[in-house]
């Protein structure tokens, strides 16, 4: 809490500082009654069931399908950004409909006989809806099914380690590996190198680079990440991704396959599990 009626939110490195009706970086925190917490409390801009390789996860619960829900907002802002319609949306501004944890948790039970292991907090950042994953996701590992976070990893230490004990397994999506370039995003490097390694050691932890070629695609980059993630643990399945034109880089070409391929050799040399992606 700051001076004033003006709120700190907790959650990420951002720590916004929120006047009474104001609304976070990530437009889906603000300052309402006095509190901290989301506009739309379980509002869901998509819910469908997924293979868990989607996520994407290559080495936890293979062939099985998860329940997967998204919300609106996010904490960074990538030019690049595959889920703008909800990841930069605002309240009002994105189609989706109310659910209470309990009902979802309801039917990710119902769903488990057709392979479904719990649910996936997914396709915007699932760290701005702290409040409901933390409380939705507690309902279902009552239940004994499972919680995947797919996370930008952008979380305030304390936040982070609040949802750990609750999340089964986890794909971080790694911007780049160049601390200037997240910058550029309004992240930090540093705070997703932290929170992966607290991550991988308490769960199952995948990662992701989508490379964006002209940004962050030099051999030189992947190499330093794979070099780095071996470092943690040389078996973190690390997925190298290819970037479409989306949003503010709808110039920006496709990435070629032969790059794709090229970096995916490049980490092998440090990494047991690297997978192409999109290709
Ligand atoms: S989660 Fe949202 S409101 Fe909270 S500090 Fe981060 S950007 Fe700001």
């Amino acid at each position: 809490m700051t001076g004033g009626n003006a709120l700190r939110c907790p959650i990420c490195p951002r720590h916004c500082r929120l006047r009474p009706g104001e609304s976070g970086f990530c437009r889906a925190r603000a300052n309402i009654a006095a509190e901290i917490r989301l506009w739309d409390y379980g509002f869901l801009t998509a819910l469908a069931l997924d293979p868990v390789e989607k996520k994407p996860l290559r080495h936890f619960q293979p062939g099985r399908q998860v329940l997967s829900l998204g919300g609106y907002g996010c904490n960074l802002r990538c030019p690049h950004c595959q889920n703008h319609a909800i990841a930069l949306a605002g309240r009002g501004e994105a189609p989706g409909r109310f659910y209470r944890p309990g009902a979802l948790a309801d039917l990710a039970a119902e769903l488990v006989p057709r392979g479904n292991i719990g649910l996936a907090f997914t396709y915007n950042e699932p760290l701005v809806q702290y409040e409901f994953v933390r409380e939705t996701a507690t309902l279902i590992a009552e239940r004994g099914l499972r919680n995947v976070l797919v996370t930008n990893g952008y979380a305030a230490e304390e936040a982070w380690l609040g949802l750990l004990p609750l999340i089964d397994a986890m794909n971080i999506d790694v911007k780049t590996f160049a601390p200037e370039r997240y910058a550029e995003l309004g992240g930090n490097l540093d705070v997703v190198r932290r929170n992966l390694e607290l991550a991988a050691a308490v769960c199952h932890v995948e990662a992701t680079l989508l490379l964006i070629p002209g940004w962050n695609d030099s051999p030189a980059e992947t190499e330093a990440l794979a070099r780095w993630l071996a470092g943690v643990d040389r078996h973190i399945p690390l997925h190298i991704t290819r970037f479409f034109p989306r949003h503010q880089r709808s110039d920006t070409p496709p990435t070629s396959p032969e790059v794709i391929f090229a970096r995916t050799e490049t980490a092998r040399r440090y990494l047991t599990r690297v997978y192409p992606g999109n290709v």
